[in-house]
């Protein structure tokens, strides 16, 4: 796709289990197991699954606070899993992340304007101490936050206002891509709108790009241009949000989708809902065939046995699916 911010393409991360400076690994979890998409300038890609499902895996690949087994990751046209520390350093400043938890991740003992004014003293991007100043005003007031703030620590805003700074601190770097790993997760559902519409809002002034990394489909519904389905460190589908939504061509797509409460009560009284058997098998020993079919309620013979590639069902709606 040469309009294309981001190429993934087969991505692996393994991790051996086990095993010491003289001993062998007594495993292997194939945390991600050759995972490939792409996310165009301006575009956020939702990235769904349940959890141990590899998608965090693949945020923190992508961040480089993982190095992956195998791989590619070009990033404006860039390799950066052939770079070295300080080539990556100054592609990383490009790439930024927003966090589940923002407390856990800001310094309970510096103030807020001292959070954000770190990095662009750290890495010279305002390198006088009244642009400074200046640039962190105006990043707390990018992102809802009032002048006053910046001097208040991080045990005195609310998870809301908290989640506001990680998004501030992520701006500041002047990023080109967002890796969002359930940035709302936490938070209450009234607050939760309220953080996805200021994304939104932020992208489209900033011409921001984010991978949104979510454990259910409600939550990427509303933000995503295209989502793409994990289970098991494989992609199950991929496809724009619509056609995700209304004519998902996966089963397992299909479960997760009718595990989302519909807001009418009459179509939710009515609806089926596919229940999936059993728990999601481990990453150190996952099923032959169709990492799915242990669960799926329409298997057959073959899905045990041979691996189904994602192929690409209709223009730009893809899914790994022997039936499909
Ligand atoms: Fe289900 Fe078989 Fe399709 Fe896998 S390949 S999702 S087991 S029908």
């Amino acid at each position: 796709m040469s309009d294309a911010l981001l190429e993934v393409r087969d991505l692996v991360k393994h991790f051996p289990i086990g095993g010491g400076m003289f001993t062998k690994p007594v495993g292997v979890v194939r945390a991600i197991d050759g995972v490939s998409f792409s996310i165009r300038k301006g575009e956020t890609l939702g990235l769904v699954g349940e959890s141990g499902c590899g998608k965090t895996t693949t945020g923190r690949c992508i961040l480089q606070l993982e190095r992956p087994t195998s791989g590619s990751i070009v990033f404006e046209g860039i390799d950066m899993v052939t770079l070295d520390a300080a080539e990556l350093r100054a592609v990383r400043r490009r790439v930024q992340v927003i966090f589940q938890d923002p407390y856990s991740s800001l310094n309970p003992r510096m103030t807020i304007g001292q959070i954000l004014a770190e990095p662009l003293k750290v890495h010279g991007i305002r390198r006088d101490k009244g642009e400074r100043e200046l640039r962190v005003r105006e990043l707390l007031a990018q992102v809802g936050l009032l002048p006053q703030h910046d001097k208040r620590y991080p045990h005195q805003l609310s998870g809301g206002q908290r989640q506001r700074v990680g998004i501030a601190r992520a701006l500041a770097m002047e990023p080109a891509l967002i890796v969002c790993d359930e940035p709302v997760s936490a938070l209450d559902v009234s607050i939760q709108a309220q953080i996805i519409n200021l994304l939104e809002d932020l992208q489209s002034r900033l011409g921001l790009t984010y991978l949104f990394i979510a454990h259910d489909l409600s939550v990427v519904r509303h933000i995503s241009d295209r989502v793409a389905v994990m289970y098991l460190g494989k992609i199950a589908e991929l496809a724009d949000r619509k056609a995700i939504y209304d004519e998902p061509l996966h089963p397992y797509t299909r479960a997760l989708l009718s595990a989302v409460p519909i807001p009418d009560p009459k179509i939710e009284a009515k609806r089926e809902r596919t229940v999936l058997r059993g728990e999601v098998p481990s990453a150190l020993k996952p099923p032959s065939g169709c990492v799915f079919h242990p669960r799926c309620p329409i298997a057959v013979d073959r899905c045990s046995a041979e691996i189904p590639p994602l192929r690409e069902i209709r223009p730009g709606h893809w899914a790994a699916c022997h039936l499909a």
